[in-house]
């Protein structure tokens, strides 16, 4: 099969949602239609569960299985699927929007019940800003939940994003029967008691009266009532707008019961995008051309703490890696090569000869990579990972032990490197400052810095309100900032200037005093 043929059946795309919406019981029935597991219960969640806080063997356990399930590829119909795992955990909230730089659409899974959560929201906004295709899987239809119309409504509003549903249910909770499939004119009924055996009536014509048959009469006209105001209300799906990441149509179903799931993953692989063109910063790169590119999105560090060997993981962007080639690895200027790349098929890691644009490959590393490193055959490029955003939390991290100042330094090097959380070196008194979105992350940073470093150390307060990234056209006003705030002025880890305010006033002030310089909550604009 040529580069192009192998290009075209990739989908490479992440579910996310708010936390017990039903990511893990999707994915899992998705590996069990593409034959890659048997048996239910074989994905385990990779949830960090807040109380697990002060136990760091089932934190340990936890990262051990978010590696098992990190990218889950599997074959359907005729087409390579590569689902990327996100950690549901807010805390966590920065894995997942860098794992979202990797793919090239997204499925979101919301609660019938509980609706568009905080978590969702936050993660569309990634979405939004990068147009990835957004499809949207509204679950737990057996369950008693809102209103149908009411869900669109409220998908539409939370998510600023236009809705077309493409299937739609008939009852809910206790009165569920079923979903009739928009997209293939199909009536699928749910019997609760055959978890997987669904029948799929086909109906030409809604007004057939044999649909009363099957469902009861009310609930027949019902459905074509609510469907025919689907019509009038909602434009004809779009499959264009879907594509550019303005529209995004919406399955329902339950998981659990492995209904409407199917009918997602079919929908999917018909119009859901092939690996799309990625953006380096001297051009667009096409996922067709022939030599490869590919960046790091994601490092992971091996449990074993006597060998500080990660895993790095890279998008194949264009082309074709292979395995024990030469390639450039752009910020260190240096060609590698690597004996040991490896594949993820579901569960299981194999090592890989060779993967295509949209693949996954996970390279074994001891202290290459950092989060965002480009590799090419050869050619000049940087791919633009995520920006950073501000963090929400801020710590100073201070020595504990003066023996140890060197495997420290090297420590937060390294986790900063894997993007744990965010550094920012006070450009005053050269005090470092770790921020991060949650309480958990120092929890693992001092963990980790003990069990893989060596290292101790201790956090102390500091009250900060938010990090901003500066800029001006003006240079002239900005080096007057930067000496009237000096005190408030550090370095984040790529060296650009940051603002760390102490409250919102004072950000206020700052932005009233100096109104030629733009203040932002994340490093790229
Ligand atoms: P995640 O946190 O988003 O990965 O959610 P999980 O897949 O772990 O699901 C959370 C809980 O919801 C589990 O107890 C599931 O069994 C349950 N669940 C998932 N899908 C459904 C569904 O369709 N119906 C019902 N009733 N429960 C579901």
């Amino acid at each position: 099969m040529g580069l192009k043929e192998e290009i075209a059946k990739r989908r490479t795309f992440a579910i996310i949602s708010h936390p017990d919406a039903g990511k893990t019981t999707l994915t899992e029935k998705l590996l069990l239609f593409g034959g890659a597991i048997h048996v239910a219960g074989a994905v385990k969640n990779n949830k960090i569960k807040k109380t697990a806080t002060s136990d760091w063997m089932e934190i340990e356990k936890q990262r051990g299985i978010s590696v098992a399930t990190s990218v889950m590829g599997f074959n359907y119909a005729d087409h390579k699927i590569n689902i990327l795992d996100t950690p549901g955990h807010q805390d966590f909230a920065e894995d997942t929007f860098r794992t979202l730089t990797a793919v090239d659409s997204v499925i979101i899974v919301v609660d019938c019940a509980k609706g568009v959560e905080i978590q969702t929201r936050r993660l569309m906004e990634v979405c939004r800003m990068r147009k990835t295709p957004v499809m949207i899987f509204v679950n737990k239809l057996d369950r008693e939940g809102k209103d149908a119309f009411d869900i669109l409504d409220e998908l539409e509003k939370e998510l600023e994003i236009a809705v077309r549903p493409l299937s739609w249910p008939i009852g809910i909770g206790k009165t569920f029967k079923g979903v009739y499939n928009i997209y293939q004119s199909e009536l699928n009924l749910f019997r609760p008691d055959k978890q997987k055996v669904t029948e799929r009536i086909s109906f030409e014509n809604i007004d057939d009266p044999e649909l009363d048959k099957h469902i009861t009469a009310d609930l027949a006209s019902k459905l074509r009532e609510e469907l025919e105001m689907i019509q009038e209300v909602y434009p004809q799906f779009d499959k264009e707008a879907y594509l550019k990441g303005d529209l995004a149509p919406v399955f329902f179903g339950s998981a659990l019961n492995n209904f409407g799931v199917k009918e997602l993953l079919d929908c999917f692989i018909d119009i859901a995008p092939a690996p799309r063109p990625v953006k380096a910063e001297e051009r667009m790169v096409e996922p067709q051309e022939q030599a490869f590119t590919g960046f790091v999105f994601k490092i992971h560090a091996n449990m074993d703490p006597n060998h500080r060997s990660c895993i790095a993981f890279v998008k194949v962007c264009s082309g074709k890696f292979e395995r024990n080639t030469y390639y450039q690895h752009i910020r260190l200027g240096k060609q590698l090569r690597f004996s040991s790349p490896t594949a993820f098929m579901a569960q299981k890691k194999e090592i890989l000869d060779e993967a295509f644009a949209g693949d996954i490959v996970g390279l074994p590393d001891t202290g290459n990579f950092k989060i965002g490193d480009t590799l090419t055959s050869g050619e000049d490029l940087h791919f633009r990972g995520l920006p950073s955003f501000s963090p929400e939390l801020f710590k100073y991290i201070e020595n504990e032990d003066p023996m140890k100042q060197k495997q420290l330094q090297k420590g937060i090097d390294q986790l900063m490197g894997e993007g744990v959380a965010q550094l920012f070196t006070n450009q005053f008194n050269g005090r470092k400052i770790i921020g991060t979105v949650g309480q958990l992350q120092f929890e693992v940073i001092q963990y980790r810095l003990l069990h893989e470093y060596g290292a101790k150390c201790r956090w102390l307060p500091i009250n900060l309100y938010k990090a901003c990234w500066i800029e001006s056209d003006k240079p002239e006003v900005l080096e007057e900032f930067k000496k009237r705030k000096v005190q408030y002025m550090a370095f984040d880890i790529e060296g650009r200037d940051v603002f760390l305010a102490e409250s919102n006033y004072m950000l206020m002030m700052a932005r009233q005093d100096f109104p030629d310089i733009r203040f932002h909550f994340r490093s790229e604009f």
